[in-house]
């Protein structure tokens, strides 16, 4: 059986155990080490939720340089009290690939060491749709998939044809994706699928094979009660740090177009025979081509919203919805500059124009190009502070206050480049806000909404990210 670095006896480490709980009776404390539940190791909170399910729990915990078995007893609902420093015990999965079209192997040297993290793990997929290749995975972790039925998973699939994908992912030889998938749907699991459109690799009649193949796992081709949902298709993100890799041509206006055409020709026999449009192109395809926004029906239920597909289609209806509910005059007068990148300036300018006819505003954009990154790099979440601070320098006319979008930020609260907020605002010489993503959070940063009357709509990103 294939063994992976990942099956460590490694436990999850108890933060708190709520008073009066089922393991605060039981005796369980902060600091202690959860090895397993009745027998099963435990790994991640998946395990934990999935062996927590039971009435009567046995634990075994480490203590120090104690072993110990407690019993918990009278759990409802698998919660027993217990919360964890990290959901994953054992630490991120990373990949053994070397995708063409890898972001990380297009970064520069020396930055932070997580931002070289080459994720490629099921859990996170599970639970952040983050986008996994299933290439690393042993046989006991595809025993724990199918076992705990960790539905949808988000899976990077770029071509069926086992020979193309083994390619694209680097790895020398055929590396077949349709048995997994078809596993996933047997045991009950749902996938979005995703593809990383580089051309002259994997478009054209590969890239319909891909789709026509994976519509053939749809449940609506298939009779199975579950199947592949939804494919996205993105474009190849090349950064000017790219050497010594593969040859990867760039997506250009004219092939972009080129693209949208050809899906939407395929789009009108998968709706028929599966009910659904079930191959969407990312907003980056529409921005390269000129093309208008697709509306929103046309992203149904927005299922691969965790590939930043429909954002911008999101942050317009959005910024509709929160037109209606502007004052008239400005509660104080507002004078800002609107940072963005390159993909999101015309539906910034477009609101901050609707800003602009509100009596004592006056907002403009600052359109900053991705000079760290270069090449093909024009989405917010991939801005360095350093390119804000020296474009909002030469920005003639910025004024005194200078919001930001947070997708600029990483989890931790700092750009790219390790500046904070702070350090931006120091080398400006003028304030840098951080506001929401969302229109209505721009307007409640601005102090023309408040707080409780931001749109209620969900729109994480402005602009998609590349994934895996
Ligand atoms: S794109 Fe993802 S799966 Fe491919 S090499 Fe990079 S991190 Fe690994």
């Amino acid at each position: 059986m294939k063994q992976t670095a990942h099956e460590v006896d490694t436990g999850l480490l108890v933060s708190a155990v709520r008073p009066h709980s089922p393991a605060f009776h039981a005796g369980v404390r902060p600091g202690d080490l959860l090895l397993s539940i009745d027998g099963h190791p435990i790994h991640d909170v998946l395990d934990f939720r999935f062996h927590a399910a039971e009435q009567r729990l046995q634990l075994a915990l480490q203590r120090g340089a104690e072993r110990l078995e407690i019993v918990v007893q009278n759990v409802d609902s698998a919660d027993a009290g217990l919360e964890f420093e990290q959901d994953l015990g054992d630490g991120v999965h990373t990949c053994d690939n070397r995708c063409v079209f890898c972001f990380i192997h297009q970064m520069p040297k020396k930055m932070r060491k997580p931002l070289y993290l080459m994720d490629d793990d099921f859990r996170l997929s599970f639970m952040h749709g983050n986008y996994v290749t299933l290439t690393n995975l042993s046989d006991t972790e595809w025993t724990r998939i199918l076992e705990q039925r960790l539905s949808p998973l988000y899976v990077s699939v770029h071509a069926t044809e086992p020979a193309l994908r083994g390619t694209l992912l680097g790895r020398g030889a055929p590396t077949a994706i349709l048995p997994q998938l078809r596993m996933l749907a047997d045991a009950g699991i749902d996938v979005h699928a995703q593809i990383v459109l580089c051309p002259g690799l994997n478009d054209g009649d590969h890239l319909r094979q891909t789709i026509e193949e994976l519509a053939e796992e749809h449940p609506a081709a298939s009779g199975k009660r579950c199947g592949v949902l939804s494919t996205a298709i993105v474009p190849v993100g090349l950064t000017r740090f790219r050497r010594g890799l593969a040859p990867v041509e760039h997506v250009e206006h004219d092939y972009a177009g080129g693209m949208i055409a050809a899906v939407s020709r395929m789009e009108r026999a998968l709706r028929r025979r599966l009910g659904t449009r079930f191959a969407w192109l990312a907003d980056e395809w529409y921005f390269l081509a000129g093309a208008p926004w697709p509306g929103r029906r046309h992203y149904e239920a927005f299922p691969q919203l965790e590939d930043g597909i429909g954002t911008v289609r999101l942050f317009l209806d959005d910024a509709k919805n929160v037109s209606r509910r502007l004052p008239d005059r400005a509660p104080r007068p507002v004078q800002a500059t609107l940072v963005t990148a390159e993909m999101a300036a015309g539906i910034v300018t477009e609101f901050a124009a609707r800003l602009n006819r509100i009596a004592d505003v006056s907002v403009n954009v600052c359109t900053i190009k991705n000079g760290f990154f270069g090449g093909d790099i024009r989405i917010a979440g991939l801005l360095t502070a350093t390119d804000i601070i020296l474009q909002v320098r030469q920005f003639r006319g910025a004024h005194e206050q200078v919001v930001a979008p947070k997708i600029c930020l990483r989890a931790d609260g700092l750009f790219l480049d390790d500046l904070t907020p702070a350090d931006v605002s120091a080398q400006l010489g003028r304030p840098l806000v951080v506001s929401g993503n969302r229109p209505s959070d721009l307007c409640v940063a601005l102090g023309l909404l408040p707080q409780a009357r931001a749109a209620p709509i969900s729109a994480n990103r402005w602009l998609m990210e590349p994934g895996a």
